[in-house]
């Protein structure tokens, strides 16, 4: 079969799949209010309908699937969905991005379930900073349920840093000191005017070219590494054979070769992070469609797709948070933590 392309020629391969919209952390740049509107208990889509929907996916040409949140490790029994999901034909990448405070408990099942590899949010080493970014006073679970990753067999850990200048950027030589330590790749994040990012300002931005700086000044020479695929993050390499990534999505976007669509977890398939509508796969599935109905509604909307929001986001002269926190009140699904990031 021909691979299903958009209108800019881009294969849909990469599915994040948000398995809840809850969290147990408040990062500043996610979740910053004090309340939030959750999305109802009875349409979050049970694993069945999940499976049936990756399936249908994976029959289009998706093979990389990421399991993330809100915080996925609250979905109650996910090692099983895990399982189920490392079963379905076609899916050749099962991944997990996790804030890791309840690592711990969950990565040895995960391991055995056939998930392949995990990300760590991990934004800071300091347990105030932590307390002031997260609103949580959870530091020494996250680097506990990093060092159970390794330890349930997880190769390829990546830690993903969002960096807040004034916040955390004095912190990214030390980060990267302890992802090289455990032999971790660390990503550095520019923070994103998302949905829900409503504390978001251009000056809180610590753009690719300062991180660069910054860790040059500690580390020396960095080389950048050719890029060999659709993924986000830019890779470097230090004198001594370190490598680290960066996702510049505010200052250098991406969206040319973007090939991954997020599904909620109550199943509203987005083409965009930053796409304010998206497409109603729950009300499908339950209204009893078929395989063959849902792949053609998926097949339609992708290859209608223009989305390249981060490029429009760095075209604006004033840029300011994406949404109000009223709309993200009465709408649910433009925020990040429903998305998945
Ligand atoms: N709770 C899990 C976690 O934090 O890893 C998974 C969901 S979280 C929404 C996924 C990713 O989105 C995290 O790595 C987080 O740092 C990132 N993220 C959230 N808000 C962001 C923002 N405003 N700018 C950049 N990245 C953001
Ligand atoms: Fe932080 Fe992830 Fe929770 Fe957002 S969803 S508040 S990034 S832990
Ligand atoms: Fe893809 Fe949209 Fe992100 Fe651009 S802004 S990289 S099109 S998800």
């Amino acid at each position: 079969m021909p691979p299903l392309l958009d209108q800019h020629g881009r294969p849909l391969r990469n599915l994040r799949l948000s398995v809840t919209d809850r969290c147990n952390l408040r990062c500043q740049y996610c979740m910053p209010e004090e309340h939030y509107t959750w999305l109802p208990k009875g349409d979050v889509l049970s694993f069945e309908e999940v499976v049936r929907l990756v399936g249908v996916f994976a029959s289009l040409g998706v093979d990389k699937v990421r399991v993330t949140g809100g915080e996925p490790l609250l979905r109650a029994d996910l090692p099983v969905l895990v399982g189920m999901l490392a079963r379905v034909p076609g899916i050749a990448e099962l991944a997990m991005t996790s804030n890791g405070v309840l690592l711990r408990e969950h990565a040895a099942a995960l391991r055995a379930a056939g998930l392949q590899r995990i990300t760590v949010s991990l934004d800071t080493l300091d347990a105030a900073t932590f307390r002031l970014l997260a609103r949580r006073d959870d530091l020494s679970r996250v680097l506990d349920g990093i060092a159970a990753a390794r330890e349930a067999g997880f190769r390829d850990l990546k830690l993903d840093t969002v960096v807040i200048a004034g916040v955390n950027d004095g912190e990214l030589p030390a980060l990267l000191d302890y992802a090289r330590g455990i032999g971790a790749e660390l990503r550095c994040i520019e923070y994103m005017d998302v949905g829900g990012a409503t504390h978001w300002a251009p000056e809180r931005v610590v753009s690719r070219a300062r991180i660069l700086e910054r860790l040059s000044a500690a580390f020396g020479t960095i080389r950048a590494l050719p890029r060999t695929d659709s993924a986000p993050a830019e890779r470097f390499v230090l004198g001594d054979g370190t490598v680290f990534g960066i996702i510049a999505s505010v200052t250098q976007p991406f969206c040319a070769t973007c090939d991954r669509a997020r599904l909620t977890a109550d199943g509203m398939w987005f083409r965009c992070l930053y796409a304010v509508t998206g497409t109603d796969l729950r009300a499908l599935l339950r209204s009893g469609a078929s395989d063959a109905q849902l792949a053609a509604v998926i097949q339609s909307a992708w290859q209608a797709r223009r989305d390249r929001g981060a490029e429009e986001r760095a075209a604006l002269a004033d840029r300011r948070p994406l949404l109000p926190q009223a709309s993200l009140r009465q709408n649910p699904h433009l925020e990040m933590h429903t998305r998945g990031g």
